[in-house]
């Protein structure tokens, strides 16, 4: 088996087993670019190095030291040869860039002879102390793991005693006494002498790669982004070129393109007379790359033409390292560069408009996850840059918002009534926040994870907000906010970036998004390929609007409890729940009839002829009534009940697990009547919608919560028998479907009898994942956390679907109503709905749509295109 490869011997489609790095050094190997010669230990022998106890077998010594011997006979030069020493790199590379890993070790192979051989060879003795001072300290660094700053501090002693402000301005004697100092702190350091051999110094650098594949850094590194430990690293080692030769040497990185908005353009930066990491380091300023072509004009427009190349060549965006050794060009690195959102999509539209790639390849091209930003407000670049950061919460909604403060949704809505931008602060919200929350630009919250009320109702309004913020004291009382040394009272400014869950002080402008132009040719290039229809939850007619504007085919979950919050009817609702009798509850519910219609007729005509599925009452009844003594103080007055009555029905309402308790169809059982009101106003809408607007309205109505057969029966019965009974009475006829949410686990597992009633599922994956996993979704946040940081979970199953067991569960279910009913319309309306990872998984098990929030609704369109790709 082979274990090391030839630069020569290899090509950019062997990253698993080169890394990305190498396969790439290959690959410009081949295609006659200039690149420093050299070769590559194999990912296999990483992973061989840990079967092994942590040694290199000698087969691969063996291996190593031949090609190494080919690399003199290339280079012409030789390991430890004072006359004509060959120095090397040693970098490592695993197939996923990995920062966390080893750093790259340069100028192996000097040692005290062949120091001076160099500086004999090349009439430069203060570059060749220079290489030599600067192998020690990342050697002694990386492989010897000794305490950089130690080496530092020697350093630095020099400098001051020699009072020079730059590197460059130290003498080679300078360099000498430093390099005694270093071998000294390292024979202090490690009780030897640093190594003066260099195939031993090549080999301890080598183990030192394999390593630190499994140090701290790379395995956290690894978790967080789900790379397997097992792939291992490869090791590259390289022949050195120097951009420290002088004047006409220097090192450099760009891209081919620009990497924050995607203007066809190099971008980079330079370095005169610098090695390795000097540029990224900070040392010097750098200059911007496009100088080089008056430092360098033939360097700069061989580099431009090879940048060309690579572009065309890799056929995307290559992000590049070079050095120029006294004019003449190397290339040491090229990989496929990161960019931002605007960027990634310019770039993708460009490339398929100049032929270098196909609409697939151009949507492939884009992280679904990334094209949120670019569906909100942003803030001017320039002015966040000056921004003062005050605290950090959760990034729970993203965007960009500015605005005065206020700690309460009353205040918050007059304010914006007044024109003013506001930004509502409270320690967590409620249902009661909600029209505080629409007036406003963003929220702050205390208190709550990514899934707490504030960061759902947030994302679904594509508003801004950062929750969690434990740094923050918020007073809703006395209207403060204190955070670290500052005080903000009532109309103070503050910004937030709810992408990046910053609080900033002050104003800071804001741009608007961009939604046409090279974002909606990717959009419409998703549309061509998907299969997966997305819908949007959505509960007016404003989100359901937005959502369209994003390319929402449907409604996939209206929920009617959010409508039952508003002022003018939640003392209604109160009084519905107060009746002691039916007859009371009729005579309350009777009231909401005209409203609950109102609002589904605003929503058809919003959604036009997209299919709208509209859900019964869901949440305990318990919520619309408040907790405090004083609050039920107020309402006794206001409804007209006694404080005792109010007290007693609102103790009564007390569950110890609502989750559990009287929710979703157990209402609609128990309650008929209320199921009754709800199914008579869906059908009245979509009548009257029908005659106003010619719209072919085919209602979806579903009964949420079930777990048996026999009890959707018992719900569908009377929802079935009010919905004939007004077509009868209005003599009107047309379709409509009755269907049933999937998330209680035993509805799962006998989908084929619930098939039997349901005409659709929709999987509701958020109590679907609570009680699967018995994790209460609004009390686990923190356990979460620390499970995800243990690593007992990958990622929050709230966040994308747990494939393994809630996923088995939404395929049994799958499977089990076709079987009864083959043309079963099949959905999800989970959070997970809006996570491109869930949604793949929807596309394989053959749902017809998923559901999400209005501005994860491109989010979606995308993913779904590269599900199907
Ligand atoms: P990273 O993965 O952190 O970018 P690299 O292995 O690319 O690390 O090395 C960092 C820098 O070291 C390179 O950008 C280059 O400037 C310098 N370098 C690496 N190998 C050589 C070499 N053979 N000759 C000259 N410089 C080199
Ligand atoms: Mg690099
Ligand atoms: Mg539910």
């Amino acid at each position: 088996k082979k274990f090391v490869y030839s630069f020569n011997e290899g090509s950019k489609d062997m990253k698993d087993l080169l890394g990305g790095k190498g396969a790439n050094l290959a690959e410009m190997t081949k295609i006659g670019l200039p690149v420093p010669f050299g070769f590559t230990v194999t990912t296999e022998a990483c992973n061989r190095y840990y079967e092994e106890g942590k040694t290199i077998g000698d087969d691969i010594v063996e291996s190593i030291f031949e090609k190494l011997e080919e690399l003199e006979n290339v280079t012409g030069k030789k390991f430890g040869d004072v006359g004509n020493p060959l120095l090397v790199s040693v970098r490592s590379g695993a197939k996923i860039s990995m920062p966390g890993m080893m750093d790259t070790i340069l100028n192996l192979g000097l040692n005290d002879e062949t120091v001076e051989g160099l500086a004999t060879l090349t009439e430069n003795p203060r570059f060749a102390y220079d290489s030599y001072r600067r192998f020690i300290q990342m050697f002694g660094d990386v492989v010897m793991e000794i305490d950089k700053r130690k080496f530092d501090a020697i350093f630095d002693g020099k400098k001051e005693e020699r009072g020079c402000e730059f590197d460059v301005d130290l003498t080679t004697d300078d360099l000498k006494d430093i390099i005694s100092g270093y071998k000294a702190l390292v024979k202090e350091e490690m009780g030897r002498d640093f190594p003066q051999q260099p195939k031993d110094q090549l080999m301890e650098a080598i183990m030192a790669v394999f390593r630190s594949w499994n140090n701290d850094r790379a395995i956290l590194y690894r978790k967080l982004n789900e790379i397997p430990d097992s792939i291992g690293t490869a090791v590259n080692v390289q022949s050195m070129v120097f951009g420290n030769m002088g004047d006409t040497s220097g090192t450099g990185v760009a891209f081919t393109r620009n990497a924050a908005n995607g203007e066809k353009a190099l971008f980079g930066e330079f370095l005169v007379n610098a090695q390795g990491e000097d540029v990224v380091a900070g040392i010097r300023t750098p200059q911007p790359i496009a100088e080089m072509a008056q430092a360098f004009p033939e360097v700069y427009k061989e580099f431009v033409r090879i940048a060309e190349l690579l572009e065309n060549h890799y056929k995307d965006m290559q992000d590049m390292e070079f050095t120029v050794e006294r004019e003449k060009l190397y290339m040491l690195q090229t990989r496929n560069g990161k960019r931002t959102a605007p960027a990634a999509v310019k770039i993708a539209v460009d490339m398929e408009a100049e032929g270098l790639i196909d609409k697939e390849t151009a949507i492939m091209r884009i992280e679904p996850a990334q094209i949120d930003q670019l569906l909100h407000p942003m803030f001017d670049e320039a002015e966040l840059a000056k921004a003062e950061k005050l605290a950090k919460g959760l990034p729970a909604s993203p965007g960009a918002a500015t605005g005065k403060i206020y700690f309460n949704a009353s205040d918050a809505e007059a304010a914006a009534a007044n024109g003013e931008k506001v930004i509502l602060v409270r320690l967590e919200t409620s249902p009661e926040d909600l029209a505080g929350m629409v007036a406003a630009e963003g929220i702050l919250t205390a208190r709550g994870g990514m899934t707490s009320h504030a960061a759902v109702v947030a994302r679904g309004m594509g508003k801004c907000c950062v929750s969690g913020c434990s740094e923050i004291k918020v007073d809703e009382d006395n209207k403060k906010l204190g955070i670290g040394e500052y005080t903000f009272v009532e109309g103070d400014y503050i910004s937030l970036n709810g992408s990046a869950g910053d609080v900033l002080k002050g104003q800071i402008k804001t741009v608007p998004p961009e939604l046409s132009g090279d974002f909606g040719k990717i959009m419409s290039w998703a549309d061509e390929i998907r299969t997966l229809k997305i819908r949007t939850n959505a509960d007016n007619p404003r989100d359901a609007k937005q959502a369209v504007e994003f390319g929402a085919e449907g409604i996939g979950l209206c929920r009617t409890e959010h409508m039952f919050f508003e002022e003018e009817r939640i003392p209604a609702i109160r009084r519905m729940i107060m009746a002691d009798t039916e007859a009371e509850r009729r005579e309350a519910l009777k009231f909401l009839l005209p409203y609950q219609k109102g609002d589904f007729k605003g929503i058809y005509e919003a959604m036009g002829d997209r299919p709208v599925t509209i859900r019964l009452l869901d949440p305990p009844l318990h919520e619309f009534i408040p907790h405090t003594d004083e609050e039920l103080h107020d309402l006794a007055k206001q409804i007209n009940v006694s404080y005792e009555k109010l007290a007693k029905k609102a103790e009564e309402l007390h569950e110890f697990n609502p989750m559990l308790g009287h929710r979703g169809c157990r209402l609609a059982v128990t309650y008929p009547e209320i199921a009754e009101m709800q199914a008579e106003a869906i059908i009245r809408a979509a009548i009257e919608v029908r005659a106003e607007k010619g719209l072919d309205i085919v209602p979806e109505i579903m009964i949420p919560l079930i777990g048996l057969k026999s009890e959707l029966a018992d719900v569908k019965a009377t929802v079935v028998k009010t919905v004939e009974s007004v077509m009868e009475a209005e003599g009107v006829k047309f379709d409509y479907l009755v269907g049933t949410m999937i998330e209680i686990p035993r509805a799962a597992l006998t989908a084929d009898e619930i098939a039997q009633e349901a005409e659709f599922f929709s999987f509701g994956t958020n109590d679907l994942t609570q009680m699967t996993f018995g994790f209460s979704r609004d009390d686990t946040g923190n356990i979460i956390k620390e499970y995800i940081d243990k690593g007992i979970f990958e990622e929050d199953p709230f966040q994308s679907i747990d494939q393994v067991g809630v996923g088995k569960l939404v395929r049994m279910a799958v499977d089990l109503g076709k079987q009864t009913r083959p043309n079963i319309k099949l959905g999800i309306c989970g959070e997970h709905g809006g996570d491109p990872k869930s949604i793949a998984f929807c596309n394989e098990i053959g749902l017809h749509y998923v559901s999400c929030s209005p501005f994860r609704v491109p989010i979606a369109r995308l993913a779904a295109a590269q599900a199907a790709i």
